[in-house]
């Protein structure tokens, strides 16, 4: 059995308790090294046989899991924040499909939820915006894939970029087809991490201020107004709003 585990985004104790429990039982354990924290392992037996992705390819990964699945031992595939976001996991999982190998999947808690946390924001404010893009800058290939973040930005939604801050002009110029150059943004280093780094601007000003830092990748780039804006209070807790659960007193 190969559980693919949500590590969480950094800090140790934000992964699942059901992604925790796991840890502590299975025999073989692969993860990536360079994105998650080596003191996940601590919730390992002492016994478990530790492999680092860092320095495997696709093939070496599934090999592992193979040979697990033949002497009969459990594996936790650990992934950094959520696996189902640029997690690579599709291609692990049909791969397991050909080979008949079963596999459930515990989730985590993504990077881009864990930077919110970290600069005490809400992605979804009434009257400001209740979507939430999540994207990152097109690769090398140059396809949109269901668009470019010049496209993306005009819906002025609140967005989250992974994967992109080596790269922070080109997001920048981009950003500024469709949301104003006062548009708060926020870059998030490591979130949760012992050296965590938060740095907030505009669109104006983000690109020099990352620059300054030196920052370069592992980061979260969150832009929209709901980092800081004028916003209309939740309907939900409103006295005079009748919902399913309350009636309004007036
Ligand atoms: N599955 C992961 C994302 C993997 S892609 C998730 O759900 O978060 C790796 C990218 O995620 C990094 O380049 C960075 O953009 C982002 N990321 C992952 N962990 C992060 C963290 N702790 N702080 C900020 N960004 C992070």
């Amino acid at each position: 059995m190969v559980y693919f585990i949500g590590a969480g985004p950094g800090d140790e104790e934000l992964i699942t308790v059901k992604g925790m429990k796991r840890l502590q039982v299975v025999d073989v354990v692969i993860y990536a090294g360079s994105l998650v924290s080596k003191k996940l392992l601590d919730y390992c037996k002492s016994d478990v046989e530790i492999y680092d992705s860092a320095s495997m390819d696709f093939n070496q990964v599934i090999e592992v899991m193979q040979e697990s699945h033949n002497k009969g031992k459990t594996l936790a595939r650990l992934h950094t924040g959520d696996p189902s976001i640029y997690g690579t996991i599709k291609e692990q999982m049909d791969e397991l499909d050909r080979r008949n190998i079963p596999y459930e999947i515990i989730p985590g808690v993504s990077s881009f939820l864990a930077a919110a946390s970290r600069v005490k924001a809400e992605f979804t404010l009434p009257g400001v915006s209740q979507t939430v893009i999540i994207t990152r800058l097109e690769g090398r290939t140059g396809k949109s894939e269901g668009g470019r973040l010049d496209e993306l930005s005009k819906h002025r939604a609140s967005m989250s970029i992974f994967l992109s801050i080596q790269d922070i002009e080109g997001v920048v110029e981009q950003l500024k087809v469709g949301y104003s150059e006062e548009t708060p943004v926020a870059v998030v280093y490591k979130a949760t991490w012992p050296d965590e780094k938060i740095l907030r601007g505009t669109l104006k000003d983000i690109a020099d201020k990352v620059k300054a830092e030196n920052i370069d990748r592992f980061a979260q780039i969150l832009v929209g107004d709901f980092l800081n804006s004028e916003y209309e209070m939740s309907k939900l807790y409103d006295a005079c709003f009748t919902h399913m659960y309350r009636s309004g007193t007036k």
